[in-house]
């Protein structure tokens, strides 16, 4: 796999493979990618990022089943301003993490109400509210100012490192290898589709334990499946419903 010495020094993928690996995943996407509430043309700012705070230790599935009904009851952060904590964590009981995301979510929302629903544009300003990181702030900066961001969790960076190379650091926050891949595949006007894509990959083919990679749309120059000898084993075109 040919690399590039990009100018901080660190050594990243080649444009060309970047490409590749994003033309094979949004062609998959477009067939096999899930489909949330979230994700609706219809959802709001307000639902896309609550969405994002609640899939933080959560999976996807479980967040659906109670998205519809919680975005109806608290329609905005200023409604959700108006709950008090222990109604919260009445709310969230059924997905876990009640008091967490009661006590994060109601001091976000009090904060978003003063400022009548605006996320600010600076990553410095977004990363000091209440309950709001760095995989926050880029939501925030993708969906609401239109930036091109990368959601990288744990099963986006279990992808790039899979396919691409591992990183060096334990805390992918800090890690430039892998902020530099990231931000590099999820560009363009395609950053939320690439995003969503990336995550359908992770959770639907390149699962934590076991890897599908006889499945996997992005196999062919995979480094993990070249490295088990993936391709050489296996006959690509399997069913997702194997
Ligand atoms: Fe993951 Fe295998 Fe696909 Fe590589 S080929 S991205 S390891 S599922």
């Amino acid at each position: 796999m040919a690399k590039l010495q990009d100018g901080s020094g660190i050594v990243i993928p080649s444009a060309e493979d970047i490409g590749k690996f994003r033309q094979n995943l949004l062609s998959w996407y477009q067939q096999h990618g899930r489909h949330f509430p979230w994700r609706n043309k219809s959802a709001t700012n307000y639902q896309r990022i609550l969405a994002e705070i609640l899939l933080q230790r959560t999976q996807a599935e479980t967040v659906a089943s109670f998205f519809p009904g919680f975005v109806k009851r608290f329609p905005s952060w200023k409604k959700l301003a108006e709950a008090t904590e222990e109604e919260l964590q009445e709310c969230f009981k059924p997905i876990g993490l009640w008091r967490r995301r009661a006590a994060s979510l109601n001091r976000l929302a009090n904060e978003m109400a003063m400022r009548r629903g605006r996320f600010p544009r600076e990553r410095e300003k977004l990363e000091v509210l209440p309950g709001v990181g760095q995989y926050i702030a880029n939501a925030v900066l993708m969906f609401c100012h239109g930036e091109s961001q990368p959601l990288l969790d744990a099963n986006m960076a279990r992808v790039l490192e899979r396919y691409f190379g591992p990183r060096k650091l334990v805390d992918i926050r800090y890690d430039p290898y892998l902020q530099s891949v990231a931000r590099e595949v999820v560009t363009g006007d395609s950053a939320r589709l690439v995003n969503w894509a990336v995550l359908d990959l992770a959770a639907l083919v390149c699962e934590q334990k076991t890897p599908r990679c006889s499945v996997c749309p992005v196999v062919e120059r995979c480094r993990f499946a070249r490295e088990q000898g993936s391709l050489a084993r296996e006959e690509p075109g399997g069913s997702l419903q194997d």
